[in-house]
């Protein structure tokens, strides 16, 4: 399942073929995603412009000229390709000839850029839906989401009021979407080998009695922050689907210290432990047992 830094390699992809672009056509060749399309989608933005393209979490969001936003989510395995139609100006690296693995090519966007975006999705977890902008305060997907990792409001303050009283594990916590939204799995792991804290401590003690952040909060932030940055640095990280819209691959996986590493050396500085996997909430936790307490 991406996570935030595979969103945004995704969305600053897509952003050159689609900012300012019009939808000069939409073909949808099957609409049954997670959920299904609105039986009005392609009619919806047809002609329409793309003024901005955003993120907030795992979610994509068009700002489209109609005052309409187009909300879309990579599910498992989604993945969004752009191509150059034929004779059209070529607008950056992103760009390559369309390919014939057309078959899951459920949503097609003609961009009046010339360009095609694509969305494929083998399991068809992805999902799309348009909301009017007035709405979107108000959007089930949306509403319940924590701030943004890497965006001002985020910090060690607010992540220790949001732990403060909770007994779940520091990893159920990072990974609660309320709580910090755009973690998975992989990242929530890396943040904690980066500060230094064990995935079993009890999430309430980043904080003192009265919520304020203690020096652990501090530390998780900016591992939390570090890994994230670093991680769209590379592209994010190709462990199944992931790819970038050029078809690329995201470089990150080959920087992990902990994920995936189970018996290999822990990469912390003058640490000689071995990278142990145990399961939290029926998933994997990667962590060295030395140097996170
Ligand atoms: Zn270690």
């Amino acid at each position: 399942m991406p996570e935030l830094p595979e969103v945004e390699t995704v969305r600053r992809g897509l952003e050159p073929a689609m900012e300012g672009a019009r939808f000069a056509r939409v073909e949808v060749n099957r609409g049954d995603l997670r959920w299904p399309l609105a039986k009005d989608f392609a009619r919806r933005l047809t002609g329409k412009t793309v003024t901005g393209l955003d993120r907030r979490a795992k979610y994509l969001l068009a700002d489209i000229s109609s005052d309409d936003v187009l909300i879309m989510h990579l599910g498992m395995s989604g993945s969004f390709h752009v191509f150059e139609e034929k004779g059209s100006k070529a607008l950056g690296r992103y760009y390559r000839e369309r390919s014939n693995h057309a078959a899951h090519d459920h949503v097609v966007f003609h961009m009046s850029s010339g360009a095609i975006v694509t969305f494929n999705d083998p399991r068809r977890f992805g999902s799309m839906k348009i909301v009017a902008r007035d709405k979107l305060d108000a959007e089930p997907l949306l509403k319940n989401l924590g701030p943004e990792p890497l965006g001002n409001e985020f910090d060690a303050a607010k992540l220790a009021r949001a732990c403060k009283g909770k007994k779940p594990s520091l990893k159920a916590a990072l990974l609660d979407q309320r709580i910090v939204a755009g973690l998975g799995n992989i990242y929530v792991c890396e943040a904690l080998h980066r500060a230094r804290l064990s995935p079993k401590r009890i999430a309430t003690t980043i904080s003192d009695k009265t919520g304020a952040p203690n020096e652990r909060a501090e530390r998780l932030v900016e591992g939390i922050r570090a890994v994230l940055n670093a991680a769209i640095g590379d592209g994010g990280s190709s462990l199944r689907d992931h790819r970038l819209t050029d078809g690329e691959l995201g470089m990150f996986q080959h920087h992990f210290r902990v994920y995936d590493r189970e018996g290999e050396r822990c990469r912390t500085r003058g640490c000689h432990g071995i990278v142990k996997r145990i399961v939290q909430n029926g998933r994997s936790t990667f962590y060295c047992p030395v140097c996170q307490k």
